[in-house]
């Protein structure tokens, strides 16, 4: 049986990328660990390629981790740092010859739709993106071979999806999950959730939530990802952690 590949392509937030002029220690750091670009994931499995979100660092994202072809991209919710990309599929339509996928609840694919309205005009202009919708409904889907399933959080009054593939689960910009969509992330080997700081947010998990969160599902391995400045240095962060719990790194792979 082939093997999950999981790459974070991406671990940080709008807010917590590298500022010039910021003096705190992170933005300050030459540990590159200490440089996040917008939170993403990549999913390779049996020959199929899928992307967890399109922010803004898409491009650069792709070309760091020499993705030469995509399967799809599952879009968790609709806010700037998770779609600003998505013109860039692009590149992948002139290279494939085909529609690009994207995966995403109706409220997501209607904005995707709006913000992207030339790529769905009727006689759109030549080498606009080449977008094909699928709508989810929170049951479980597949690309190729490759099983998926939606877990719905909430990112303040917004709903989210994350996913599981396999014993890998995958959960960004959620504040609270109900207890039967927790549990669908049970039993994964790999789970990956979102943690913005330590002070309480709005729309995201504090560092203790996440932990929290991480120890009830108790996986082989829990890792902290969508990380802002205010959370201090990765190097500080890993070593406070509790056993098995590490904060996510760019560039950070994952088999299972
Ligand atoms: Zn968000
Ligand atoms: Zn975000």
């Amino acid at each position: 049986m082939a093997l999950l590949e999981i790459t974070i392509l991406g671990s940080g937030t709008s807010q917590g990328i590298p500022v010039v002029g910021c003096t705190c220690d992170v933005c300050q750091s030459n540990d590159t660990n200490d440089k996040r670009l917008r939170t993403a994931a990549l999913l390779q499995h049996n020959g199929t390629t899928v992307a967890i979100d399109a922010g803004p660092d898409f491009r650069q994202q792709m070309l760091r981790e020499k993705v030469g072809r995509l399967d799809g991209i599952l879009v968790t919710h609709n806010h700037k740092d998770h779609t600003a990309g998505i013109d860039d599929v692009r590149a992948f339509n002139w290279i494939q010859q085909k529609p690009m996928n994207i995966f995403a609840r109706r409220s997501v694919l209607t904005a995707i739709r709006e913000e992207y309205f030339y790529a769905f005009e009727e006689n759109p202009y030549p080498g606009v993106p080449d977008i094909n919708l699928n709508e989810l409904d929170g049951s479980s889907f597949r690309i190729n071979d490759m099983e998926l399933t939606p877990i719905e959080a909430m990112h303040h009054r917004m709903p989210v999806y994350g996913y599981r593939t396999g014993n890998f689960s995958y959960l960004t910009d959620a504040n609270f999950i109900e207890t039967g969509e927790l549990n669908k992330m049970k039993g994964s080997r790999f789970v990956v959730i979102n943690a913005l700081r330590r002070e309480k947010h709005i729309s995201h998990f504090t560092l203790e939530e996440a932990v929290d969160i991480l120890q009830y599902l108790r996986p082989e391995k829990g890792f902290i990802t969508h990380i802002s400045h205010q959370m201090g240095k990765h190097s500080d962060l890993e070593k406070e952690l509790p056993d098995g719990i590490f904060p996510a790194f760019d560039g950070m792979k994952l088999q299972c």
